[in-house]
């Protein structure tokens, strides 16, 4: 069995963003050769997500929306994370209702996505580089 591991750097200049990072993945799985196997994406970092939807402007604007209802991130006093002195505390929610990894079947040496399936990394608290980590395991 092949095994195959990359660290991909990202550094958002702003609080939260979304980035579709699916031809990096796919460029991880080229360098791994591995034709048959999963594929793992993960965020390092506990205020990042790394999740798979569709590539779609309104809907990535309807996230944020969504998730400003649910972990507004002002104002900072209303959580008790926040008493670290630390900001982020809302940070910390939405990355956990985004979710932390994915993992994609590899078939034929591609990723074996469903209808308008993509990758993307969501920050949550940026201005700082953070990692994701992939790891793909095969033949
Ligand atoms: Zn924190």
């Amino acid at each position: 069995m092949k095994s195959y591991r990359k660290e991909l750097w990202f550094e958002v200049p702003t609080r939260r963003a979304f980035l579709n990072i699916t031809p990096q993945v796919e460029q991880c799985l080229r360098e791994s050769g591995i034709r048959e196997g999963l594929c793992l994406v993960n965020a390092m970092h506990i205020t990042a997500s790394v999740f798979i939807n569709d590539d779609e402007s309104g809907l990535h604007h309807d996230y944020d929306v969504w998730l400003e209802k649910l972990a507004p991130h002002e104002p900072v006093s209303a959580y008790h994370h926040n008493r670290t002195g630390e900001d982020n505390a809302d940070a910390h929610l939405k990355r956990q209702i985004m979710g932390r990894e994915v993992v994609v079947a590899v078939t034929g040496g591609r990723l074996d996505f469903g209808p308008w399936e993509q990758i993307f990394y969501g920050e949550f608290d940026g201005r700082r580089r953070k990692r994701v980590l992939v790891k793909i395991i095969g033949e």
